[in-house]
């Protein structure tokens, strides 16, 4: 070969290789551009019915994969790399969108076969590299060489700072996190007296309750600049890009304490090590160990404070609880009545509401709701007001809302076989009369029996008077019956029974063995408690345990449960029979309308005194 054609030889692999690597950063710049998108925004927009298209890039070797989403109404896909393909193809499958798998661990097996022309390639990378670095100077090439660069996002100085006074409820979460917005604010008059500043805040609770609101509010509060990135951008494609984007992401809050680092969603990254099978977990062990590194490495009073989020503390590995590491837990609960009302005030500003809009009823009737569920309420209301060509939200909206968002989309037209319906209707009075006539349950809002779409045949819905922290023995014992109430009724009025009541079997029986074992509200057995890590849930992780009592109490345990529900089952029956007529009118009235309001219910019984 003459020196002229391997010139040319050159010159041509240079050239295609800047090819790919010009068009590969120009992707992943648009990539970084765009907010970071989470998976749980993710989810919101399939529950919207908003996702066009999902491709999943993966390699089949690792779990790990990059997802593109496309979006109604956006030219380019959304990018969220997520921990578990699995996870996705799941939700695919739920919310019933096609997607494509596009597997890219193929192309690595040819890789491994043209291993000799990749040296060559690799070679050749670096000697350009090396050039680019000189022809361009530090920057450009400083460009070209962030790969492993965290993705952390600064927040703007000008962009609207959340305050505390728009996170809604959450007031003793607020109090605790005020602590550290002072240590940001005058590290010095903590440090003077000998305290040791806490290095990391982990804020635990369900998804949508605010976790994310509360960390942007902390920084914004004690204006200190913010690095946010979610635990799925750690989790690459590639071995090692996580690690260095842990390390990056610490040298660069260094550069700027007093600072904020908030990792959303940590379990991405920090999962118990150990437990996953295949090489993908190994990244994300690296990444893990790094951070934990990381953290250890700064000094106590640096001015760093580490927040992170997650909703599953249970698959956290333990490591990362350790003193020194994430010290702080704050537990954010779902909001309670009073904090629902506060909510929804936040987020019907700038939605003019018709005079019946009542929000202390709407959040009465909203248990269980996450904030980020009201808010969904509150706009799935304004698009349905908006869809009806009306300038304001009547509460007609939001009840119709209310089906969507909560329960599921009411599926009329699923046609129900008239038995089914029956049962249905009786099982549901069951419960309804119950709740009706025990003293601390109840009153009812709604009985329906109309398909939920979530794989329940009707629902009882009663309005909680107020979210008590303790339950009272009485109270347990009145859940049980009502629990009980629906099957009762189908046993009064059909020949069979079915197995539509399997949930209310699993949650009273759940209740009694609580009330048994760790309620200490068993005479016989007394005031111990007969179950071990019970005051946190570890899934799937009591199956191996082993029990410290005796096979004796075990059979004292399992008598005393039965004899709380039999005595239950005794007088819920009791109380059914005494009331057979309103279980008739209530179960006709219900296959006549499908859903009754708490005044038609009430009506029943008042028509039966007459
Ligand atoms: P998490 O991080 O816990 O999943 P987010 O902080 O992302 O939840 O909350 C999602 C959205 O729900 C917020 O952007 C906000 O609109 C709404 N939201 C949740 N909790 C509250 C709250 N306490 N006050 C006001 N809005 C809330
Ligand atoms: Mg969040
Ligand atoms: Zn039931």
């Amino acid at each position: 070969m003459n020196r002229g054609h391997r010139n040319i030889l050159g010159i041509l692999v240079v050239v295609l290789l800047m090819y790919s690597f010009v068009s590969y950063y120009l992707q992943r710049g648009m990539i970084t551009e765009r907010e970071v998108y989470t998976y749980h925004q993710f989810e919101q927009s399939l529950a919207a019915g908003e996702v066009r298209s999902v491709e999943i890039v993966q390699n089949q070797e690792v779990p790990t994969g990059m997802v593109k989403v496309g979006i109604d109404g956006e030219e380019s896909p959304r990018i969220l790399y997520v921990a578990d393909v699995k996870d996705v193809i799941a939700d695919m499958e739920q919310y019933d969108v096609p997607y494509v798998m596009d597997d890219v661990s193929r192309a690595g097996s040819m890789l491994s076969g043209m291993l000799p022309y990749a040296l060559i390639l690799v070679v050749m990378m670096v000697f350009m590299f090396m050039m680019m670095g000189r022809a361009a100077g530090g920057n450009n090439g400083g460009k070209m060489m962030n790969f492993g660069k965290s993705r952390a996002k600064m927040q703007d100085a000008n962009v609207k700072k959340v305050q505390f006074n728009q996170v809604a409820g959450l007031q003793e979460e607020k109090e605790e996190l005020k602590e550290i917005v002072d240590f940001l604010k005058n590290p010095g008059k903590f440090v003077d007296v000998g305290a040791r500043i806490p290095k990391g805040v982990l804020l635990v609770g369900p998804p949508g309750t605010g976790k994310t609101l509360l960390a942007k509010a902390v920084a914004g509060e004690a204006n200190v600049p913010f690095f946010s990135i979610s635990g799925s951008d750690f989790v690459e494609m590639f071995v090692g890009v996580g690690a260095s984007r842990v390390r990056d992401l610490f040298e660069e809050a260094k550069k700027n304490a007093p600072c904020i680092i908030f990792i959303d969603e940590i379990d991405a990254v920090a999962r118990r090590r150990g437990t996953g099978l295949g090489g993908g977990h190994d990244e994300r062990e690296q990444t893990l160990n790094q951070l934990l590194v990381e953290m250890d490495g700064f000094g106590v009073n640096e001015g760093i404070i580490v927040m992170a989020a997650t909703n599953r503390v249970d698959i956290l590995d333990p490591a990362i609880l350790r003193p020194g590491r994430f010290d702080r837990k704050v537990a954010v609960g779902r909001p309670d009545v009073k904090g629902r009302e506060e909510i929804l005030r936040v987020h019907v500003q700038g939605k003019p509401l018709a005079q019946d809009v009542d929000l202390h009823q709407i959040a009465r009737t909203t248990p269980g709701f996450s904030g980020a569920d009201l808010e969904n309420l509150m706009n799935e209301s304004a698009i349905l007001a908006a869809r009806m060509d009306r300038k304001y939200i009547k509460m007609e909206d939001v009840q119709k809302a209310f089906i969507k968002v909560g329960i599921g989309t009411e599926k009329k037209s699923r046609l129900v076989p008239e038995l089914e319906r029956k049962i249905t209707a009786y099982h549901e009075a069951g419960h309804a009369i119950l709740f009706h006539v025990l003293p601390d349950v109840g009153p009812v809002y709604t009985v329906s029996i109309i398909p939920t779409g979530v794989g329940a045949a009707g629902y009882t819905m009663p309005l909680p008077e107020n979210d008590n922290v303790f339950n009272t023995r009485g109270k347990m014992l009145q859940d049980m019956k009502v629990g009980m109430g629906g099957r009762i009724a189908e046993e009064l009025i059909f020949d069979d029974i079915t197995t539509g009541a399997s949930q209310d079997i699993k949650s009273v029986t759940a209740t009694a063995r609580a009330m048994i074992t760790q309620y200490g509200m068993s005479e016989n057995l007394g005031f111990i408690n007969y179950e071990e890590d019970s005051d946190e849930v570890f899934l799937g992780r009591d199956l191996g345990h082993s029990r410290s009592f005796s096979e004796e109490v075990a059979k004292e345990i399992d008598k005393e449960v039965k004899k709380l529900v039999d005595g239950c089952y005794e007088d819920a029956k009791r109380i059914l029979v005494e009331h057979m007529d309103v279980l008739h009118s209530c179960a006709a009235l219900l296959m006549e309308k499908e859903r009754i309001s708490r005044e038609e219910f009430e009506a029943l019984f008042e028509e039966r005194a007459v």
